[in-house]
This record gives structure tokens, sequence and C-alpha cells, in this order.
């Protein structure tokens, strides 16, 4: 397959893309339409047949195949989406759907997949020599993420959670989780988490850009203090990762992966809760901005 096509199945828009295999993942056309999520799954549905049929337009080339990046996964087990953020979808059987809707094969991730798989093969990853085997992908922000790549392919795994180390137990008397457990690594260190114990050590509400910036001038102690707890907590939890997968890359993606003492300090505070004397793991920030979630979509096939 020369051209490759991609769908960003997001909440509020649906976005896609065509690269140009041939000519180094060069971008044919790429377009938008709202999500209009209010309107129902079969809408949805709708809007994404509708990308893929302006896209065809536009270029005149003809798809086979369409990977498409979703909020939550489909369970292989039962066909079903599951995990999702975007509830209309959840129970339905999107793959089929779409398949059936636009007779087309569709390959579907969830967006921090996509983005893994994009920053290995396009983005922070791509111009290492030699290139590694198994590559981590980060997304911290208002949750925290993760995608597996194993020789430039995504791993999904037995029940699609392959990489899914936000909800690893943290603190088992930590506060309660959407998922049903206590103390999960996003209740520690996503962003609302951040905010809320800065606010219990503190007294005082601040936005996470803000503690982090206060911190950067020196002027807060406890917006350092703040920091300091979530470089912590980040370097306990990504230890699971390496003692486990042992990855030569971390990249570190999402607004809270973009302060700058996680990247500076990632190796110092894995060090003491690694199974090893060294930290060898390379830690990169990301590259490809918005993009990575349709271009990794586009490279699931
Ligand atoms: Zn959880």
């Amino acid at each position: 397959m020369r051209y490759k096509w991609g769908i960003d199945l997001g909440g509020t828009k649906v976005e896609g893309v065509i690269l140009d295999t041939e000519n180094n993942n060069e971008i044919i056309a790429r377009l938008r339409l709202p999500t209009e999520q209010q309107k129902g799954y079969k809408h949805i549905l709708g809007q994404i047949h509708g990308v893929i049929q302006k896209l065809e337009d536009e270029t005149g080339i003809k798809p086979t195949h369409i990977g498409m990046g979703t909020p939550g996964v489909i369970d292989p087990i039962t066909n079903k989406m599951k995990n999702s953020n975007t509830l209309c979808l959840i129970g339905k059987e999107l793959r089929t759907d779409m398949e059936q809707l636009s007779g087309l094969k569709f390959k579907t991730s969830n967006d921090a997949n996509c983005f893994a798989v994009a920053e290995t093969i396009m983005g922070a990853v791509a111009d290492l020599d030699p290139k590694p085997q198994v590559v981590f992908g980060v997304i911290m922000g208002t949750g925290v993420g993760g995608g597996l790549v194993i020789n430039g392919n995504v791993f999904e795994g037995r029940h699609s959670i392959a990489g899914e180390w936000g909800h690893n137990v943290l603190d088992p008397d930590g506060v309660d989780c959407y998922c049903g457990k206590k103390g999960c690594v996003e209740k520690v260190i996503a962003g609302p988490a951040l905010e809320r114990y800065y606010e219990e050590i503190s007294g005082t509400k601040k936005s996470l850009k803000d503690i982090s910036a206060a911190h950067q001038k020196g002027e807060d102690p406890l917006a350092t203090q703040t920091v300091n707890y979530m470089v912590d907590n980040f370097g306990k939890a990504i230890s699971y990762i390496l003692n486990t997968i042992d990855p030569e890359v971390v990249i570190l993606g999402g607004g809270v992966g973009n302060i700058p003492d996680l990247l500076d300090k990632a190796v110092e505070a894995t060090a003491p809760y690694i199974f090893n004397d060294k930290v060898e793991t390379t830690f990169l920030k990301p590259k490809l901005g918005d993009s990575a979630g349709v271009f990794g979509a586009a490279l699931l096939w």
C-alpha cells in the first residue's frame, strides 16, 4: 500500500490524513469534521465516513484499509468498545460497523498507542541509530496513558490494555479512580491530582502550569515540593515498566510530560526504584505535537 489512511476519532473532532509511504510519509491531504457526539453513535459513524469520502473526493485516491485512533479500545474478546471517555461508543462494535458502512478494512487502536507508533516512526525516535526494538510512549495530562511499540508495531496485548500504566496502583490508600481502584498512577501524577496535592499543602488553588512556573522561578517552595513529588512518583511508577519490558526509549508526552523537570530528572528519579545499578533508558520529548494521533492511526497497517 503506497498511501496510508489514518483517522483520529476524538471527542470533539474527526481528523483524517493520507500519507505517501514512497515519499517519506509526506502528507497528501488532511482534513477534519466535528464529531458532534451529542447527536449519537450513528452520527459519529457518518462523520468518520464523511472524512474518508471528502479525502477521496479531494485527492482521487481510493482507500482499501483505514487505521483509526479511538478514545478507548475495542476489546479483542467481545469486539466491543471499552475504556472510552466518549460514552456513546462504549459497548458498540465500532470496527465492524465502520467496515459495513464503508466497505473498507479497519484497524483501530487507542490514542496513546497511535502517539507511540507515530513518534517511533515519524517523530522523536525516527532518527535514532540503531533503531530501538522497544519504545514506550507516555501521555501525561488530565489522565495518564501509555503505548507500547515493538519493532515499529503497536503491541495491543491479550486484553488490548498493553501500556496502560496509568491504572497501576501506586498508592493503595489513595483517592478513588473511575476505574474502580484507589490511588492509580493517574490519581497521583496526572494534572488534576497534582493540582489537588498543591491545594492540600498550600490551601491555594493553582493550575499546574502556574505551579510549574512558580517552581521554575524559585519563588514558591510548595510549588517546588509539588514538582518534586511528581518527579519522584513518576520515577517509582515508570520503574515498574522498566523492570517489566525494559524499553530502550521512553517518550514523555502530554501537558504534564512537558514540565521540564520531568525530562531533566527522569533518569535520576527512576534510579532508586529500578532493578539495575544504572538507568540507561533514553527519555525523549515528542516531536509531532497534535499530529501524532492521526499519523499514528495511518501507521497502524
Ligand atoms: Zn484507575
